[in-house]
């Protein structure tokens, strides 16, 4: 029988934000964002000079940080907890265009693995480690993945799976079926165990980084080409790319016992934090809430405060995501936002819902 390691983890979670430059000309001093230009700690508000808040993170990364050392701070040590059968998610949280999909996805390359020289890019993760300068999170963990998976004597499978969630709708971005808009899929659990199943879903076998980035591709495609044709609006659809890994590794202390390491790691790309709405009456007749979002503010809010009950089934998010979310996981969140005075209102929640989930 399979068997997760048996160190725990502690259950927290780690937060971050990510602050991006915007250019515009300020016609006054205040209300203004104060951030570190590449990494610090502290994120400062102020609606006057008198009237400032200070909020403090795991890290905040100004407009000079790299997506380098995004993924070597947030998604490197993550990738190692993965290796060890561990559930782990890494959320990116944040207003439309403050960067979230830059963060997670970023510069995937070309899509034609081969360069003008005939080089297969990427092609064998032992003797090239390249990724575009500007790739985010999703295509580094997974050249990483395969680079340290090759290295390490070890058996091992990784499976992908992509999904979208609109307006409660489970959609599998890659299903074979042309058509996106039929049922979607269903969530059996969190059972008692906070194991949770989802039937018929599409897990895809992938043995090298490359196959894997053109699933991300395909799947990215078809949301995009899913929300234009029926009039979705993308910024209120959340994404959710799945690294499952399987490992089988011999004992090193000799007794030669076979160890199975099951982990897994979800890299969700969230709607805008715009459509998080009021839960007032006004708000739902305008479809203002998105109900995903509001419950997983709430489930990490209970995990943080360490919470005995946690509302894991409010919604198809925090549902689906149970068991790599609180108990024995480690989950990030990267709450990402710009300086701009037009944006102040929503980087003030940001940072709140941002300040809660430490
Ligand atoms: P979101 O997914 O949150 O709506 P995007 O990731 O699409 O936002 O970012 C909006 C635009 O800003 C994109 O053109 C993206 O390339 C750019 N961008 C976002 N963050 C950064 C950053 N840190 N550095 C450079 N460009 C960025
Ligand atoms: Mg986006």
């Amino acid at each position: 029988k399979p068997s997760v390691s048996d160190q725990a983890i502690d259950a927290n979670i780690q937060v971050v934000v990510r602050c991006r430059d915007v250019m515009e000309k300020v016609s006054h001093a205040y209300p203004k964002v104060e951030i570190p230009s590449d990494l610090g700690q502290y994120v400062r508000t102020r609606n006057s000079a008198s009237d400032t808040k200070t909020y403090s993170f795991d890290g905040v990364f100004g407009p000079r940080a790299t997506q380098e050392q995004i993924y070597e701070k947030m998604a490197s040590p993550i990738l190692e907890e993965v290796m060890q059968g561990f559930s782990c998610t890494i959320f990116a949280y944040g207003q439309t265009g403050t960067g979230k999909t830059y963060t997670m996805q970023g510069d995937l390359g070309p899509p034609n693995p081969q360069t003008s020289n005939g080089d297969v890019l990427n092609g064998d993760p032992l003797t090239c480690l390249q990724v575009p300068t500007n790739a985010g999170l999703i295509p580094r963990s997974l050249h990483n993945l395969f680079y340290i998976l090759n290295r390490r004597s070890v058996e091992y499978k990784v499976h992908i799976s992509y999904v979208e969630l609109y307006n409660e709708d489970l959609i599998d971005l890659l299903s074979s079926e042309d058509h996106v808009d039929g049922a979607g899929l269903t969530i059996i659990g969190p059972g008692h165990d906070k194991s949770v199943f989802i039937p018929n879903l599409t897990k895809i076998r992938v043995r090298k980084s490359k196959g894997a980035m053109d699933l991300l591709r395909a799947g990215s495609r078809k949301r995009t080409v899913a929300a234009t044709g029926c009039n979705k609006e993308s910024s209120r659809s959340h994404a959710i790319f799945t690294i499952h890994v399987e490992i089988t590794e011999r004992d090193e202390s000799g007794s030669g016992q076979v160890i199975h390491k099951s982990g897994k790691l979800n890299l969700v790309d969230l709607a805008g934090s715009e459509n998080v709405g009021q839960s007032g009456a006004d708000a739902r007749e305008t479809g203002s809430i998105n109900k995903s979002l509001l419950a997983l503010g709430r489930v990490i809010t209970a995990v943080a405060a360490k919470s005995p009950h946690v509302p894991y089934r409010t919604s198809k998010l925090t549902q689906m995501l149970s068991d790599s979310l609180g108990g024995n996981t480690r989950a990030c969140m990267i709450a990402t936002i710009n300086t701009s005075q037009q944006s102040f209102v929503e980087t003030v929640k940001t940072l709140k819902y941002a300040d809660q989930a430490k």
